[in-house]
């Protein structure tokens, strides 16, 4: 372990001795036949105090789960309910993943090391406990491309291939099999409490919310009991609204807000079949299980308020119904101010104007209409450059008239550190992107070939893009978003 490895175990202390319930229960990992390391995030390792593992003894941790020094002794799979496409369940739960470790990153947060693809547990049900080799890969690709964009997300942290034969409806069959180690800012999902209310366990409630409020929103002082979960919520209400801008700014569709798949943290977690939009379309949908849309692209803020009116539910068992309403009912200014800072940031502009909403709303009609690509929009448009937007393969989406007045718009807000233009990843014709063909093409030459080159290359691009645009989207201020 580096100097900087501040263990953290947390979240076993939420009962005394004996069992889990009703948080957790002490899992065993599956015993794999054979262990390739295929991705390290050395970057987070870094932040976190573990760079320093040999490849050998970051397999033992990641691939074999021995426990890290002074953590976790015994991995945990967390309990939890969901609403899934709106319809109740109350048998999902940890099913393929545990939590593994908790530590202290270089700015104090408590963060969480989680798996999929562990193993089963007492929540499988049906299923296998395992990752596919293309869900860990997609996994990393969508996290690491989240991040550059300045989307508050999980990291991958480690996949490793595990050399079994899968069965899966969604991919040719037999499938590689992986075990993914993400890092992220808890595992506390909405879905716990949605648990623990259904039990009716109104002092587990407590527990947890105060959990959450300790380890996550410590700036929250009210010290009246029922005061204080509406604090909680109402900052989560925050989060999250501003998460959902994130994922509308970056062009992302998460594809399934369940709530099991919503954070306590509003950080962004769990990719399965997301995929990012080629166009500003409303309803371009990510899951081919998603048949009527509910969580496409243009619908993501009404998902995720949703999922934050079946958490108020939960938390309306220890604290006011009315207050937490009350509490709600804000998301939707919440989300016009998160979409006007958002959106601003990926355009390089200065926020702070009355009319930056407007602006926002004008831009994204504009590329609705057009179909101009998403992407290049903002790679074009990047710190308000009509000379780099004249040179663009998308210029003529430019010299129509009904962009006229969105570019006025656009040049008449203040530019926010220009000098990046500067940077190599300003250099390109055109934006690095992760569309599904591309997605696809680096998947194919694993698979075909083995041929890890084509998803290092894309690495390379996101963290040149990611030090382009420098949005530090895991820079955690416990200060309140607006
Ligand atoms: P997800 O759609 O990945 O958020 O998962 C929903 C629920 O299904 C969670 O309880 C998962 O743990 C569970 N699950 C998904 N895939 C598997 C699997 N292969 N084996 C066991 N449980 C799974
Ligand atoms: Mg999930």
């Amino acid at each position: 372990m580096d100097e900087n490895y501040q263990p953290a175990p947390a979240f076993d202390r939420l009962v005394q001795d004996g069992d889990g319930a009703p948080f957790f229960d002490r899992v065993s990992p599956a015993n794999f036949p054979e262990h390739k390391l295929r991705y390290r995030n050395r970057r987070w390792a870094g932040r976190v105090g573990l760079a320093g593992l040999s490849d050998e003894a970051w397999t033992d941790h990641f691939g074999r789960f021995h426990a890290l020094p002074d953590n976790l002794q015994a991995p945990l799979a967390i309990r939890y309910h969901g609403h899934q496409f709106r319809a109740y369940n109350p048998e999902i739960g940890d099913g393929r993943g545990f939590l593994f470790a908790q530590l202290r990153d270089d700015q104090g947060r408590l963060l969480d090391l989680g798996t999929k693809g562990s193993g089963q547990t007492p929540y499988s049900r049906f299923g296998d406990g395992r990752l596919t080799l293309k869900g860990g890969v997609r996994e990393i690709l969508a996290t690491e491309m989240l991040e550059a964009l300045g989307v508050y997300t999980s990291k991958s942290f480690s996949l490793i291939e595990t050399g079994e034969a899968l069965q899966r409806n969604d991919e040719p069959s037999p499938a590689r099999s992986a075990v993914l180690v993400r890092l992220s800012h808890s595992h506390v999902r909405f879905g716990a409490f949605q648990r623990l209310a259904y039990e009716k366990d109104a002092a587990a409630i407590k527990r947890l919310a105060e959990y959450c409020i300790e380890n996550f929103y410590p700036e929250i002082s009210d010290e009246n009991n029922e005061d204080r979960v509406v604090a909680l919520f109402r900052a989560v209400v925050v989060r999250t609204a501003m998460l959902a801008a994130q994922w509308m700014a970056a062009g992302f569709v998460h594809g399934v807000l369940n709530t099991d798949n919503m954070n306590m943290t509003g950080e962004s977690f769990d990719y399965g079949p997301w995929r990012f939009a080629p166009i500003a379309d409303p309803e371009f949908t990510a899951a081919y299980f998603d048949q009527t849309g509910l969580y496409a692209f243009g619908r993501q803020a009404e998902a995720t308020a949703w999922n934050l009116a079946q958490l108020g539910g939960a938390l309306a068992h220890i604290a006011d119904a009315d207050a937490l309403t009350d509490a709600l009912r804000c998301f939707g200014d919440d989300y016009e101010r998160a979409m006007a800072a958002q959106y601003f940031k990926r355009l390089g502009l200065k926020p702070g104007g009355a009319d930056d909403y407007a602006t926002v709303k004008a831009l994204l009609g504009w590329m609705t209409a057009s179909g101009a690509p998403y992407e290049q929009v903002f790679y074009d448009w990047f710190c308000g450059s009509q000379s780099r937007a004249n040179e663009s393969p998308a210029r003529d989406f430019y010299a129509t008239p009904d962009f006229a007045p969105v570019r006025e718009k656009l040049l008449a807000a203040e530019v926010d550190d220009p000098e990046r233009l500067e940077r190599a990843y300003f250099q390109r014709a055109q934006p690095c992107t992760m569309l599904i063909d591309e997605v696809e093409a680096i998947w194919s030459a694993i698979a075909d070939r083995d041929d890890w080159s084509v998803f290092e290359e894309k690495l390379g691009a996101i963290a040149e893009m990611r030090e382009a645009y420098e949005f530090k989207a895991s820079e955690y201020s416990a200060e309140p978003l607006f």
